[in-house]
């Protein structure tokens, strides 16, 4: 693991975009295609944290960010250890000292975070340049 401050422009997200043929997040010119599950049943995308619904919600646009919860449940730790109210209270309460470290790894140059796109979003939201971030191996 080493300990870097990436700028947040540079940190990509990874979301659930297709379960077993059903599709989790319209389309959007911004998604690339991920790394990891082209033999899968449960297809991810990967997009700029300006690109997330995350972002969106941070913002005050929550639609997107509520279906893709809602649609992609689980699998995106809806229920688990993301939940609509949790995502209110860690806006609401948010702060730089209490956040903890993202953590991310680098895959095609590309920053994949694998914890935090919640924390990254409301960063980029409060207008900061860069976060520091665990790159795992
Ligand atoms: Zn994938």
């Amino acid at each position: 693991m080493t300990l870097e401050r990436i700028l947040l422009n540079n940190l990509y997200c990874k979301l659930v975009y297709d379960i077993n043929g059903k599709k989790i997040l319209k389309e959007n010119i911004n998604y690339k295609e991920c790394y990891c599950c082209s033999n899968s049943n449960i297809k991810h995308i990967i997009c700029k944290v300006e690109n997330s619904p995350h972002y969106e919600y941070v913002k005050g646009d929550k639609e997107n960010y509520i279906n893709y919860m809602l649609n992609a449940g689980e699998y995106a730790g809806y229920g688990l250890e993301h939940g609509f109210d949790i995502f209110n209270k860690l806006i609401k309460e948010f702060s730089i000292s209490k956040m903890g470290i993202i953590k991310c790894v680098l895959i095609n140059n590309k920053y994949i975070i694998e914890d935090g796109v919640h924390r990254s979003s409301i960063l980029l939201n409060l207008e900061h340049k860069f976060a520091w971030v665990n790159i795992i191996d």
